[in-house]
């Protein structure tokens, strides 16, 4: 083995070490945290937004720019969409401007890649995306370089829905929930450019909340819908203390969850 070689290992390590990466197992408590990939699609983004506010529920977005830049019908209309996605509060996040194989393109075109995408989220959000995920789950040496850069967090998951290769609700349903079963904790992904995933989302939801009903007969603790910073980032290993406002706000949640659990039977637990 060359010098060249350990030199390389080294530079790589240096690099992913400033580029924090979230996969989802790791954190404190029973959180979960919704992202969708590979949109936004006018056809079926809209009514996940209505899905998600009906539920009160935030989501990450994690967007391709050529599904909205341009002057095609389509990528306008698609547009508007992602303009409501950030409007109601939602994150949107850097999956790259057209979702190539990172490792298969030049430094030139990886850095393009993320940089186009980015000015464009900037352009509807008013700030630069911070979060990033790697299309196909794929991370190469020239996009970490540029995500320590410009201080991104990558995304990854650990609640797989399969939903590009199991086109079903059933099937998405499952593949959360089983997973879900085994971490107790993570970062879901699924696909909003598909009606079966969007259709899995108030299912899984409503689950989670029956499966929280017996954790509170239990007296243990109960799942929360939560957000990026729920995760404990690689190297973040002290566990910090919730503030008091955080503590009420859990217990008001608690007190929510447990009137929603005795209305069970009733026939007004649809949400
Ligand atoms: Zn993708």
């Amino acid at each position: 083995m060359s010098v060249i070689y350990y030199i390389g290992i080294l530079a790589t390590l240096l690099v992913s070490s400033g580029n924090p990466t979230i996969s989802g197992e790791k954190g404190q408590g029973r959180h979960l945290v919704f992202t969708f990939d590979d949109g936004p699609s006018y056809k079926t983004t809209p009514l996940l937004l209505d899905y998600l506010d009906r539920l009160g529920l935030k989501a990450i977005f994690f967007v391709n720019g050529q599904r909205f830049n341009g002057r095609s019908h389509i990528v306008k209309r698609n547009l508007e969409v992602l303009k409501e996605v950030h409007r109601r509060g939602h994150k949107i996040g850097n999956h790259t401007y057209s979702h190539p194989l990172m490792s298969e393109v030049s430094k030139k075109k990886q850095y393009w890649q993320l940089a186009k995408n980015e000015k464009l989220i900037e352009k509807i959000t008013g700030y630069k995306p911070r979060l990033y995920r790697p299309p196909f789950g794929q991370m190469s040496y020239h996009a970490r370089v540029y995500l320590k850069q410009h201080n991104y967090s990558t995304l990854m998951w650990n609640l797989d829905s399969e939903d590009p290769f199991q086109r079903h609700v059933a099937k998405v349903y499952a593949n959360v929930l089983s997973t879900l079963y085994f971490y107790k904790r993570g970062l879901v992904l699924m696909h909003d450019t598909n009606s079966w995933s969007i259709e899995a989302v108030p299912r899984i939801v409503k689950a989670i909340k029956l499966w929280n009903c017996e954790l509170m007969a239990r007296g243990e603790p109960i799942f929360e819908f939560g957000d990026v910073a729920d995760f404990r980032l690689p190297g973040e290993n002290k566990y910090k203390e919730p503030d008091l406002k955080m503590i009420k706000k859990a217990y008001k949640r608690r007190i929510k969850m447990k009137k929603w659990c005795e209305t069970i039977g009733k026939g007004d637990n649809d949400s």
